[in-house]
């Protein structure tokens, strides 16, 4: 799932904010921006949407001219910007948040695929309701039970070499 990083200027690090809902506004004044929930599309604020139901998963930004909003310091003449890995999101002076599409891999069923898929390591061919992993870089497949671990057999993925632990950590965070 991908995630906004947000300062936490009492605590001095950043704050993970995971885009769990289909849309956020960012709303906030020239300190801070929130990241809330919203179920519908507002001209005044600027709007994070999920776009399509792909997996993975693809983030818009909606913002009117009116608010003041920049993407890696370029205004939104379009009023439109699907966002990118690493993007830097400015709302007027406040500080800026970080998008990241970062996903943590985890273990679940398989949720099938129209066209056979196979693990990437093991060669297995994955059956709907498998335990599999999917590798948050380059969306490959594997199997992944105790007796063929083939996600974590090696330390990083053998098509993109991203990381292949199963301890929950993200792997890039912004500098701050
Ligand atoms: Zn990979």
């Amino acid at each position: 799932m991908p995630q906004l990083f947000c300062v936490d200027s009492n605590a001095g690090q950043w704050r993970v904010v995971p885009l769990a809902a289909p849309a956020c506004v960012l709303a906030g004044d020239s300190g801070s921006v929130a990241v809330v929930p919203s179920s519908s599309l507002s001209p005044a604020t600027p709007l994070l949407r999920r776009v399509g139901s792909r997996d993975p998963e693809a983030w818009t930004l909606i913002a009117a001219a009116s608010a003041s909003v920049r993407v890696n310091g370029q205004t939104l003449p379009s009023g439109l910007k699907l966002l990118r890995h690493r993007d830097a999101v400015q709302v007027a002076a406040a500080q800026p948040l970080f998008y990241s599409a970062e996903r943590i891999p985890v273990v679940r069923p398989f949720p099938g695929a129209p066209e056979p898929i196979f693990c990437v390591r093991s060669k297995t061919q994955l059956q709907l309701g498998d335990p599999a992993v999917q590798c948050k870089s380059c969306s490959c497949w594997f199997v992944q039970t105790d007796s063929i671990p083939a996600f974590t057999y090696g330390p990083s993925c053998p098509i993109c070499g991203a990381r292949t632990a199963l301890d929950g950590e993200l792997e890039w965070q912004p500098v701050l």
